[in-house]
């Protein structure tokens, strides 16, 4: 516990917060907030304050419409981006709650919640540090976002081609004003490619920052006349978006993934998790990679995953090992992207992890050769399979995995899948410049 009720409104007075607002996410991952006054503070601290949820993406229908928010004190931060004589804004992450006192299951945060209970049960704590890749654009005159760039830098390339710099430089001093410890930011592969790595931390306090992280970078890019975008792939033939999550679990303050004794130091765990993530990783990925262009990310050259496999060597497979160990052993999934919602995205590969331990799932042995350059044959033979090739794809393996529905609880699964469908459908229907190009002058 960071922060109590009390140390919330001692925080507002000394700083002179005018304005607070209440935050939350749609089940599509979408921050949503309402703002109020400080004269309102003490009722919503006292889970008093309610709100219209029925037209919230998902979250309930119209005739049952009043939720309540219930702030938590430990996610208060004041923003860092107003004069604090105009009186400073200060936000809250809050649970959205049933007028009857049930928390509320359309709630992504609930949902991870509950996965941490499981966990919590086992006597597990759920550590995960996520690394988020975004670009920098510029804007167009009228302010829209375009897909321009005129950086040409690379992979770890220094300023003055490194048009980013400044506004990167600006956001790990934002992100730590907030509370965010950088542990690194650097360019990445592609020209106008950008990541910054933060700490890691219990799963809910990340998934809670990955949220804030987002705003933040979007944010500031405005601000240095530049859009952020964290969409999965926005230019065919460059790296795309990656948000790789790096995962392990503490016993007793123990990284119980770590084992000096055994091979590769990866303790017995730690190899059930990985079976685990591995069985349900084609319905995870419905999860973590949510969107139409999500799968023009997972394709071979570009460091994103595209096979099912885990290895403490190389990065094509979905699973790596990074060479640390000691407390910082841990699995890294490479396929999530930074669109996926982040309670969602951390319940069901948590879950999939839990079910391989309790299940003494056997992980294969670990695949240290470069699966892209294996034939499909020599695939097949060594028993590796693939993410789903498209969003439907992944969609139809989620309703086929029991543990990842009861992951996600039959509210969300049946909303998310509609919206998806949805979405799926809005695309497949229209047709797309490619199809021009390639047919009308042939046909
Ligand atoms: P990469 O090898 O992919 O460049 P980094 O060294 O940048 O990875 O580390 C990425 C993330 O891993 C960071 O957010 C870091 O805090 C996190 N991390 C370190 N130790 C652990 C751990 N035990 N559990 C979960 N995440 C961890
Ligand atoms: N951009 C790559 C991806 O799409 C990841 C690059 C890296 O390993 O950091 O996942
Ligand atoms: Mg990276
Ligand atoms: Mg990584």
């Amino acid at each position: 516990q960071k922060y109590t009720k009390e140390d919330v409104l001692r925080l507002c007075k000394e700083n002179n917060v005018r304005f607070i607002r209440l935050q939350f996410t749609d089940i599509l991952g979408i921050p949503k907030n309402v703002s109020i006054t400080i004269s309102q503070l003490e009722k919503a601290l006292n889970n008093e304050l309610m709100f219209d949820g029925s037209s919230i993406e998902g979250f309930v229908r119209i005739e049952e419409s009043d939720m309540y928010l219930y702030p938590d004190p430990n996610t208060f931060v004041i923003y860092p981006w107003r004069p604090i004589e105009e009186g400073a804004v200060a936000r809250m992450i809050c649970d959205i709650y049933n007028p009857d006192g049930t928390p509320f299951a359309g709630d992504p945060r609930y949902v991870l919640r509950r996965a941490l209970k499981e966990a919590a049960e086992m006597g597990f704590t759920f550590n995960v540090g996520p690394e988020a890749e975004f670009f920098l654009f510029h804007t167009a005159p009228d302010g829209s976002p375009t897909i321009n760039t005129h950086d040409k830098a690379g992979y770890f390339d220094l300023s003055p081609v490194d048009l980013g710099e400044n506004a990167r430089r600006d956001m790990v001093l934002t992100l730590e004003k907030m509370g965010f410890e950088i542990e690194a930011s650097h360019h990445e592969v592609a020209p106008g490619q950008h990541e910054i790595d933060f700490k890691y931390s219990d799963a809910l306090d990340i998934a809670d920052k990955i949220i804030t992280f987002k705003m933040v970078v979007r944010t500031v890019a405005q601000r240095h006349g530049l859009h952020a975008t964290f969409m999965a792939k926005p230019i065919f033939g460059e790296a795309g978006n990656g948000m790789h999550m790096n995962q392990s679990l503490f016993k007793d303050g123990k990284n119980i993934f770590w084992d000096p004794q055994a091979p590769d130091q990866l303790s017995e765990t730690a190899l059930q998790y990985i079976a685990g993530i591995m069985k349900h990783a084609r319905a995870i990925a419905a999860i973590t990679n949510p969107t139409v262009n999500a799968y023009k990310r997972l394709v071979p050259g570009y460091e994103a995953p595209v096979y099912i496999a885990w290895s403490a060597q190389n990065r094509s497979p979905l699973i790596r090992i990074p060479a640390k160990r000691g407390l910082s052993t841990r699995i890294e999934l490479r396929n999530p992207d930074p669109t996926c919602n982040p309670y969602l995205a951390l319940a069901v590969a948590l879950k999939a992890g839990l079910d391989g331990i309790k299940n003494k799932l056997q992980a294969p042995p670990p695949c240290n050769r470069n699966i892209y350059e294996m034939s499909p044959q020599e695939r097949e033979e060594l028993g590796i399979a693939s993410l789903p090739g498209t969003l439907q794809e992944a969609l139809q393996e989620l309703s086929r995995d029991e543990v990842i529905k009861e992951a996600l609880g039959p509210h969300v699964y049946n909303r998310y899948l509609e919206a998806k469908y949805q979405e799926w459908d809005e695309y497949r229907t229209r047709v797309h410049q490619w199809e021009i190009d390639r047919y009308l002058a042939t046909y």
